[in-house]
């Protein structure tokens, strides 16, 4: 779900009781899971009220990203209200690295953040978007610090969408360059199907590393389940989606009651879940791995329903060095 972004939109915003609406419809869909994402959704003063509506039905999974600058205005009561986990934006360890990346002076913040976090009990995921020249040799000491404070990492592919596409060609650092780094330190490999195949990697020190690397990966977008919910009620297919949204709003009007508008939301979501289809198709007619890196074609077999992969000691390093072709550079195949 989005947060709000502009001052001048405020009034378009989700109302807490369409946020219920929500919950109520999602929970007789059996959705199970909500992430609050943005713009910045600490920027809702009522961020933890909207954590506990969500919960309070059907008692959905709930988590939060964040760049982790305000998120102390909202402790307790995120805590109070049962927050699944927050995922935050660690640009880089180097003060002056995160000032060029981000534009501020918040690293400090951040990393004190993180540790109150930590302190109130709810788990934490730092997000790392790994960018050419800017932080790639941050990698191991993000590591180390998601090791001292208990939290597990996502390393992310810089994704050409919003501003981040005017600077792709200069930063954009492949997602099997982060698993080269990580040959030797794996001791478990398991996928969760149910998010875009996602890899995760358990490390010899314990920590938890999921790999987000949704550019040019079909494998990424078949595993995709998401519909996204925009500040002002609109519902996305896809991030990538350039067609019309579904608007819910306007199928609200004129209608009283508490039922009926949650039927309303439900049709709303099944119309979006309808216009679904992975963004980055399979390419056909191409060859799956470019000539340069044949040597290490295999496949992993997927499961076919949901669950997680699970592979251990020696063969989960076998199972890596797979995973470097089958989540390779796809990028290169056009
Ligand atoms: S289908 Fe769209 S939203 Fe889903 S993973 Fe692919 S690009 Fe992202």
């Amino acid at each position: 779900m989005e947060g709000y972004r502009e001052q001048e939109l405020e009034e378009k915003e989700l109302r807490l009781d369409e946020i219920e609406l929500i919950a109520e419809a999602a929970r007789r869909l059996d959705i199970r899971a909500f992430k609050l994402t943005g713009g910045e959704p600490t920027l809702r003063r009522d961020l933890a009220r909207i954590v506990s509506i969500l919960k309070s039905r059907g008692k959905a999974y709930v988590s939060i990203t964040t760049n982790g600058s305000l998120i102390h205005h909202h402790m307790p009561g995120l805590a109070d209200a049962g927050v699944d986990h927050v995922n935050v934006s660690l640009h880089s360890l180097s003060a002056s690295k995160f000032k060029a990346i981000t534009g501020s002076n918040m690293l400090e913040r951040v990393l004190s953040n993180l540790k109150l976090l930590h302190d109130y009990g709810i788990p934490v995921k730092i997000n790392f978007v790994i960018l050419r020249g800017l932080n790639e040799n941050d990698i191991t000491g993000v590591i180390d610090l998601a090791a001292k404070m208990g939290a597990s990492v996502q390393f992310i592919e810089l994704h050409p969408v919003g501003k981040a596409a005017r600077r792709f060609n200069e930063h954009y650092l492949p997602r099997w360059r982060v698993l080269e780094k990580l040959e030797g330190r794996v001791v478990e490999i398991k996928y969760r199907i149910g998010l875009h195949n996602r890899p995760v990697l358990i490390l010899d020190n314990g920590v938890k590393v999921e790999l987000v690397g949704p550019v040019g990966n079909f494998i990424f977008c078949a595993g995709c389940t998401r519909i996204r919910v925009t500040y002002d009620f609109k519902l996305l297919p896809c991030l990538n989606w350039r067609g019309k949204p579904v608007e819910v709003r306007p199928r609200l009007q004129g209608l009283k009651g508490f039922e009926e508008k949650v039927e309303a939301v439900i049709s709303a979501i099944k119309e979006a879940n309808m216009l679904r289809a992975p963004y980055v198709l399979y390419p056909l007619g191409s060859k799956l791995v470019p000539p340069r890196r044949r040597w290490r074609t295999a496949r992993i077999g997927l499961p076919k329903r949901g669950g997680s992969l699970h592979f251990t000691g020696p063969r989960s390093d076998q199972l890596l060095r797979k995973m470097l072709a089958e989540w390779g550079d796809y990028t290169a195949l056009k």
